[in-house]
């Protein structure tokens, strides 16, 4: 049986209030779109994937939509969950005979919820994930704000619908169309229901949460650590990262590093100003995140860069990093140089760096070294740097 998954994860996430979108938030150690993600591209079942996306991460998507093991289709999400879905629905597979959508705001369904919902919509055209009631359930009444109990709901009665949801291709093509006329549908299955088909109810986690607020986050936070440990893989919330640069001393240039110029007869030759300090502190901090490196964010080839102040790409991947999830903590450097003397600079260089780097100057370590007279940078033909720097999950 062929089964396409859509991945709904157009929305825009407001209500969490941070400035990244919801999907792009890390927990452990992937965003909560991989997350997602990673549960269909790995459940056995599911031959294709069309994940509906807000353009802002949809160009260019993340690498591991494009080096995805099965078919993956990337839609534009639309304005409502459910215009993401009739978008998606159209990159559908002919030979679908069940699709399975799911909501990224919930990493955490386990494959065999799927499998479970998959069987249930084969054999009887409709199926979601739902959670019994487990509180009392009251109706209220009145306006918003001041509201009062009206009764007491019968809770065996009472469920919470979850996804993944389900439906057989027939089934899901007739809830698209009428979905066209009714705004504001909160999941497929009631569009579903008002297309007059049962919706056999199966039974959902408690841990397959829907992250809306700070505090699911956090919850969330505790669950995929428990996950990841299970697994193996121990979600950090620190990381360590490398970063290493050599420029080539030539006579007439200006000698930049760490943002200072340093009076001196040589400089060094490079695209932008050549600051090699300032590279390989940018390098380590891409690195610990593992989002690239300098040349990937600010190619030599891209004329936007030309002339840039290295200072200024570093404060720049310092927001990258802060995208991916995390901040710099601190950072060390060796700045391997036969001459200039660099002690009389090592400190405007920490305070350049830190006010890059967000971070206090005690943070920020730059150590100069010679090469003893020892090969090219011995010779002064170069300069070259070691970094290393440590960030911490946001
Ligand atoms: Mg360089």
């Amino acid at each position: 049986m062929f089964v396409s998954a859509i991945l709904a994860a157009g929305g825009r996430g407001t209500r969490l209030g941070a400035a990244t979108l919801k999907q792009l938030l890390t927990i452990g150690d992937r965003t909560i779109l991989q997350r997602s993600f990673d549960i269909i591209e790995s459940h056995p079942r599911i031959n294709e994937i069309i994940v509906a996306l807000p353009a802002e991460i949809a160009a260019p998507p993340p690498p591991f939509l494009k080096s995805a093991k099965k078919p993956v289709r990337i839609v534009d999400g639309g304005a409502r969950r459910q215009d993401s879905v009739a978008n998606a629905f159209l990159h559908v597979s002919e030979g679908a005979a069940v699709v399975v959508i799911h909501d990224a705001a919930r990493p955490f369904a386990s494959p065999e919820l799927f499998s479970r919902v998959i069987d249930a919509a084969a054999k009887e055209g409709a199926a979601i994930a739902a959670l019994q009631a487990s509180d009392t359930v009251k109706e209220a009444a009145g306006a918003a704000g001041a509201r009062s109990v009206k009764r007491t709901l019968d809770r065996d009665v009472i469920y919470l619908a979850q996804t993944p949801q389900a439906f057989a291709r027939k089934v899901l093509t007739e809830a698209i169309s009428l979905g066209k006329r009714f705004a504001g549908a909160t999941d497929e299955a009631s569009l579903v229901e008002k297309a007059g088909y049962a919706v056999r109810l199966v039974d959902g986690e408690p841990g397959n949460i829907k992250i809306t607020t700070e505090q699911d986050l956090r919850v969330s936070e505790a669950l995929a650590g428990n996950r990841d440990s299970g697994l193996g893989i121990r979600a950090a919330s620190f990381r360590i990262g490398t970063g290493y640069d050599l420029h080539r001393l030539e006579p007439g240039r200006p000698l930049i590093i760490g943002g200072v110029e340093i009076p001196h007869e040589m400089g060094l030759i490079g695209h932008s100003d050549a600051d090699v300090l300032c590279h390989a502190v940018t390098d380590a901090i891409l690195g610990a995140a593992a989002q690239g490196d300098l040349g990937l964010h600010f190619p030599d080839s891209d004329p936007q860069w030309k002339g840039s102040h290295s200072i200024n790409l570093l404060e720049r991947a310092v927001a990258i990093v802060r995208t991916s999830g995390y901040l710099v903590s601190n950072v060390d450097a060796v700045v391997i140089a036969e001459q200039p003397k660099l002690s009389p600079h090592i400190e405007a260089m920490r305070r350049n760096l830190a006010a890059a780097l967000g971070v206090d100057v005690s943070a920020v370590s730059v150590k100069g070294k010679t090469n003893e007279k020892v090969s090219a940078l011995g010779r002064n033909e170069a300069i070259a740097v070691h970094a290393v720097a440590l960030v911490t999950r946001a």
